[in-house]
């Protein structure tokens, strides 16, 4: 195969992503970066690798390529990877119906997961709260890792081990066919051009987002202090059934949401679903929420955290709930991708990750695009 140069734009996840699967291949890479390091979606997220959430096909095999990916590079780099599993918990009758109905499907398509009774998710989750418990679904595939330390630690890995020329404080102007243009005015040519922008790739090819059917989305998060205990398994609570494709077949489904839209309206408003995971320093992460476009604010809302930590106090029993960290992050959505591919010039692929599957996703996703443009 011949080796080609290779512009990518964004040090997230994606472009280390296509940075990765390219330098397997053998092509020489640059990287633009405009920030002094990633600081975008790709460090403000759960870290959960999260298969069991994609739709059963195509999308669970692409995430288990994905997941094989992250092994090994977390063994040549030294990550922090956690082998925890899922644990999804229903504290309703409807939500459990869900789980019974997604497990037969899973179980067809041989997809590794159980169906808990309450007595033992408590045996598998020291987290989840007993009271009103009808049940979980266990899935020992997912695994979590911790952003905030991996993007740095794989884009270092590139450039040091893979010979991946990164430039950080450089941002990318323009992109054409063989050639990115630079905030200092030079132009680089390349091959092949790779632009990774996630939700800012508009900074490049305005409008571009909403030509492609893509909505801006934020996601409030909160952190709370460190638990020295383990928390096991990755908890997510009977909300989150609305919330990813895995679960959209279910016809139990629909009794899910007509319950929260009428009893709970305010979770319907602000997108609002939850989740725990634990970081590499023991923190709970904690979320989320979800508003689009025109109702994006720079300014948290309050009122979210309370509700996000009104529904977890629900699903679970935490020693303390000392919060000691909230952000906010933002991702591009759309109604059925889990990556928006476009090529707006020839030559100049457009890569965006959209909804909450990029860390998931993208090591699977850059290969298969990879394995197409080399063959
Ligand atoms: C709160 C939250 C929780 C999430 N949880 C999970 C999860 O648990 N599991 C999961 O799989 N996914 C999760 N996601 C989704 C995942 O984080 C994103 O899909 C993924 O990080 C997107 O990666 P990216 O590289 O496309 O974008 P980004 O991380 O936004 O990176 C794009 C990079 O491009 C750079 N850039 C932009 N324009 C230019 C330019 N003109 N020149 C140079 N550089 C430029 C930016 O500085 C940025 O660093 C979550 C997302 C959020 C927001």
């Amino acid at each position: 195969m011949e080796s080609k140069s290779v512009g990518i734009v964004g040090a997230g996840i994606v472009g280390l992503a296509y940075a990765t699967a390219a330098a397997d291949r053998g092509h020489r890479i640059t990287l633009f970066e405009r920030d002094r390091a990633a600081s975008s979606a790709s460090v403000r997220n759960f870290g959960m690798l999260w298969p069991i959430g994609q739709a059963l096909t195509p999308s669970y095999g692409t995430a288990l390529r994905s997941l094989a990916r992250w092994r090994r590079i977390a063994t040549e780099t030294d990550l922090w990877l956690n082998p925890c599993g899922s644990l999804h918990v229903a504290h309703e009758d409807d939500e459990m119906e869900v789980l019974q109905q997604f497990h037969a499907a899973a179980a067809a398509g041989g997809i590794d997961c159980q169906l808990l009774k309450s007595a033992d998710v408590l045996k598998v989750s020291p987290l989840a709260n007993p009271s009103g418990l009808r049940g979980g679904l266990w899935s020992p595939t997912e695994t979590g890792v911790d952003p905030r330390t991996s993007v740095a630690r794989i884009a270092s890995h590139l450039s040091a081990a893979r010979g991946v020329d990164i430039r950080f404080d450089t941002t990318v102007t323009e992109a054409s066919t063989e050639r990115l243009r630079t905030a200092d005015g030079r132009m680089h040519r390349f091959d092949r051009i790779i632009v990774c922008g996630g939700s800012d790739v508009e900074s490049i090819y305005p409008g571009l987002l909403r030509e492609q059917g893509i909505r801006r989305c934020k996601l409030q998060m909160l952190a709370t202090a460190p638990h020295s205990v383990p928390m096991g398994p990755f908890l997510a609570g009977g909300l989150t059934l609305r919330h990813y494709g895995n679960f959209a077949a279910c016809p139990a489904l629909a009794a899910v949401k007509r319950r929260v839209a009428g009893a709970h309206p305010e979770l319907d408003r602000f997108g609002i679903h939850v989740m725990i995971a634990q970081n590499q320093d023991g923190q709970l992460i904690l979320g989320d929420s979800h508003e689009y476009d025109d109702d994006i604010s720079p300014f948290d809302k309050a009122e979210i955290d309370d509700l996000i930590l009104r529904e977890l106090h629900r699903i679970a029993r935490l020693p303390a709930w000392s919060i000691t960290e909230r952000w906010h992050g933002i991702y591009g959505k759309h109604p059925s991708s889990a990556i928006v591919r476009t090529e707006p010039e020839p030559g100049v692929h457009v890569r965006v990750a959209t909804g909450g599957a990029g860390m998931t996703m993208s090591f699977g996703l850059a290969e298969e695009d990879w394995a197409t443009w080399d063959r």
